[in-house]
């Protein structure tokens, strides 16, 4: 995202007082010379920011004192831990690391984020290894917590669980193993009607690192446009979000994965 978009960003968050949180995601959007404009100017607004955050990049040279400056802006950290077991992690996302997610988690406990009384959250997303749905998310909360604390001395605030959505590099490593229609068939077999009053799509736009605009992050991968028929595409022709509130959302296939089983947004389990 280039620094003009991020500044139209902040333009939109100001002339929309109904916006109450900017959600930065991306791989490791911390990377991007922007980052700490944005957190400063949304926080400045007094809006919520949350971090999605790979925790690795904590250790990384040239990112000392970024734990220091999220503390310090109040910032919602939401890091992704796909399991409390070593070499689960290490098989999903490569050698290592789990021991350095960990280093970086003790970082974020020391500097008060999930620690009692501190306002500072700190929340782990699990999503499964396979093509499964994700287990009831309060019972692996709780063996979470029992696992870190006990073993490792590490707070988080909440687990959240999140469905693997059928797209992209998770779709073809399925369609490599025969195994997505499969996949596709446990998400329909498992559709449930209650989850879909609070899919995050109804409140929420996902801004594109090139400024484009789309109902949540999945149909942004999946390059589906808006589905309000506002004539709105970019942060560019937007004159305002109200026009988005109460229109169509564009969906597909893939949007099984949210109202399957508990349900499943950026904020975990819907039910
Ligand atoms: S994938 Fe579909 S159901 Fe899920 S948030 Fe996006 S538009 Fe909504």
């Amino acid at each position: 995202m280039s620094h003009e978009i991020a500044e139209r960003v902040i333009e939109l968050l100001e002339r929309h007082p109904s916006i109450e949180l900017l959600d930065i995601t991306g791989g490791a959007p911390e990377l991007n010379p922007s980052f700490r404009f944005l957190v400063e100017r949304a926080r400045a607004l007094d809006r919520s920011v949350i971090d999605r955050c790979n925790l690795t990049i904590l250790l990384e040279r040239g990112m000392e004192g970024l734990g220091e400056f999220l503390a310090a802006q109040g910032v919602h950290i939401v890091a992704s831990l796909p399991c409390y077991l070593e070499a689960n992690v290490d098989a999903q996302r490569g050698k290592a690391v789990f021991e350095r997610s960990l280093a970086a988690l003790r970082r974020l406990n020391a500097l008060g984020y999930a620690m009692a009384g501190s306002a500072l959250v700190l929340d782990l997303v699990y999503n499964p290894l396979a093509g499964t749905l994700p287990p009831q998310q309060a019972a692996l909360e709780a063996e979470y917590k029992r696992v870190l604390t006990e073993r490792y001395g590490i707070s988080f605030d909440h687990l959240l669980t999140i469905t693997n959505v059928p797209i992209a590099r998770f779709a073809h490593a399925l369609a490599r193993e025969g195994k997505l229609s499969e996949y596709q068939a446990l998400l329909a077999q498992h559709f449930n009607a209650s989850t879909t009053a609070s899919l995050m799509c109804r409140s929420l736009v996902s801004v594109s690192w090139d400024g484009r605009l789309y109902d949540c992050d999945f149909n942004q991968m999946c390059d589906l446009p808006l589905g309000s028929g506002s004539g709105a595409s970019t942060v560019w022709n937007v004159s305002s979000f109200d026009a988005l509130t109460g229109g169509a959302i564009a969906t597909d296939d893939h949007c099984l994965a949210c109202t399957a089983g508990h349900g499943s947004s950026c904020s975990g389990a819907l039910r």
